[in-house]
Formats: structure tokens, C-alpha cells, sequence
């Protein structure tokens, strides 16, 4: 294979889904440590302002100096807010002040498009940035959908039926229409699966065929580790390196990088 260029810097993955619980926050710490595994310079941002990601990385979202709240609104340079946080992985910590950040934006014109300006010239440090989007469709996830190449859809295996996807996916439609064109769905991730459950095996098996999108594989299993992990400030794949979400989610990296 040739050697792809590097020069337009990383590929830039929004994680998001209006809903919250679905393990958006999860997977963008699971899938990061496993790219960081796989050797890529991984660069993660909390775009949520509970900053359940910026907490599960180990860092304290009430102590942070600048969060990306202030790199949004102009306060300081976005590269002034990179925690690093070891094993090659990068963050931007969200903070509570995060809620406010919308209604700073509203006012700015172009507002859609702040992060993704932001990003640029710091991409090109990295192979992938992912965005750990809020479960809202406002702002500040516009901004992640503009900035972005792919979006990954975590969905519960149970929550699959529910057409749940719909709405965001209209949103995928106006914001490649409007804002974005280059926006594709990299897929829904099956998250929380119980294979004992032969309702929860069957919706797997059409879910693809009921939104038309891929579906990401395997499916990460539901397990007691992923409460555990967030507690000691390291993802699942550290704490319980062979267990089955691990494994999982490490399976499912591979499978994103072959479809990039
Ligand atoms: P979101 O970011 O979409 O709100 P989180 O990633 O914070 O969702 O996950 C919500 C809760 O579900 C957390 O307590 C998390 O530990 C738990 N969780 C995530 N994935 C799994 C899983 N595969 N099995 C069991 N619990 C999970
Ligand atoms: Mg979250």
C-alpha cells in the first residue's frame, strides 16, 4: 500500500447521539486508548459539560486552568488547553462553564464552524481527534458534526428498535447540505449487548438495513468492567486489558480504521 500523506493532519470522528447513557463517553475512551494501541497519535476532546470524559481521563474538571470552553470563546489558543495524558493519548478537558458556552456562540456569526477552525492547525500533530459530543443536538455538537469526516452512532443493542436514530440522522443530512459536506456516518456501534438476549441478536442482525447505514462490529458486550474503569481515571482497556469490552473495542478500532 502507499504510504498515505500526512499532511492534512488527523481524522476527525464525532461520537455522538442525542440520547444520553448510550456509552458515547465510553467508547470515544475506549476506542482512543485502542488507536493509541494500534501506534496512532490520538487526540480526544470533551465537548460535554458534565465532563464525564475529562473525569474518567483523571483530571478534575473543577480544577482545569482553561477548559475547551475557553479555547470555544476565544479566551485562549486551543493548543494552551491539551492535557496530555500518557500512552500517546491527548485531551481537551471539558469544565462546567462548558453549559454556558452556547449561549456565548449564538451571537457569532459562523458559529457552526468555530471548532473545526480551531482544529486545523493543531490536526496535524495527530492521526485521529475524537469528539465526545453532549446528548443534544445544540451547538457545540453542530460544531463537532461540522468539524468532523465520520460520525459514530453508539446505540444500545436494546434502544436499536426504536428508530432512535432518525432524528440524528436528519441532522447528518442538513449539516453534509449546509454546512459540511464532507460528513459521512462511519456507523452505528452496537453498545451494551447481551448475546444471551435472542430479541437483542435479532435487532442486531437488520438494524443495518433499517437506517441504510453500516454497522460497526463486533457488537461491545455489557459488563460490570466499564462502571469500574472511569473510577481510577484510566479507560477499560487499562484497567481490564483481556476482558470482553476491552477486546471489543479494540476490534471495533480496526474495524473504524478500515473504513476511513
Ligand atoms: P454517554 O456518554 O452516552 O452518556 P456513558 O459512556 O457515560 O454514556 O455510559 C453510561 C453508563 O453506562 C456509564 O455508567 C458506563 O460505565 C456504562 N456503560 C457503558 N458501556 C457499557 C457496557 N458495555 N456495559 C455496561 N455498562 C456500560
Ligand atoms: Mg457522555
Amino acid at each position: 500500500m502507499p504510504p498515505r500523506s500526512r499532511a492534512k493532519g488527523a481524522t476527525i470522528l464525532a461520537v455522538a447521539n442525542q440520547k444520553g447513557g448510550v456509552a458515547k463517553t465510553t467508547s470515544v475512551a475506549s476506542l482512543g486508548a485502542a488507536f493509541a494501541e494500534l501506534g496512532k497519535r490520538v487526540l480526544l476532546v470533551d465537548l460535554d459539560p458534565q465532563a464525564c470524559l475529562t473525569f474518567s481521563l483523571g483530571i478534575d474538571p473543577d480544577q482545569v486552568e482553561a477548559s475547551v470552553h475557553d479555547a470555544l470563546t476565544g479566551a485562549v489558543p486551543l493548543a494552551d488547553v491539551i492535557f496530555e495524558c500518557g500512552d500517546g493519548v491527548d485531551l481537551i478537558p471539558s469544565s462546567i462553564e462548558l453549559a454556558g458556552t452556547e449561549s456565548v456562540l449564538l451571537g457569532r456569526p459562523g458559529r457552526e464552524y468555530i471548532l473545526q477552525e480551531l482544529l486545523a492547525p493543531v490536526a496535524t500533530a495527530y492521526d485521529l481527534i475524537l469528539l465526545d459530543c453532549s446528548p443534544s443536538l445544540g451547538v457545540l455538537t453542530l460544531n463537532a458534526l461540522t468539524a468532523a469526516r465520520g460520525l459514530i452512532v453508539p446505540m444500545p443493542c436494546e434502544m436499536l428498535g426504536h428508530r432512535g436514530v432518525g432524528q440524528l440522522l436528519d441532522t447528518v443530512r442538513d449539516v453534509k447540505r449546509i454546512l459540511n459536506k464532507k460528513l459521512d456516518v462511519v456507523g452505528v456501534l452496537p453498545t451494551m449487548y447481551d448475546g444471551r438476549s435472542t430479541h437483542q441478536q435479532d435487532v442486531l442482525a437488520d438494524v443495518g438495513e433499517r437506517y441504510g447505514i453500516p454497522v460497526l462490529a463486533p457488537p461491545i458486550p455489557r459488563t460490570v468492567r466499564f462502571a469500574e474503569a472511569p473510577a481510577v481515571g484510566r479507560s477499560i482497556l487499562e484497567t481490564s486489558r483481556t476482558s470482553k469490552g476491552a477486546q471489543a473495542y479494540r476490534a471495533v478500532a480496526k474495524d473504524i480504521l478500515t473504513r476511513l
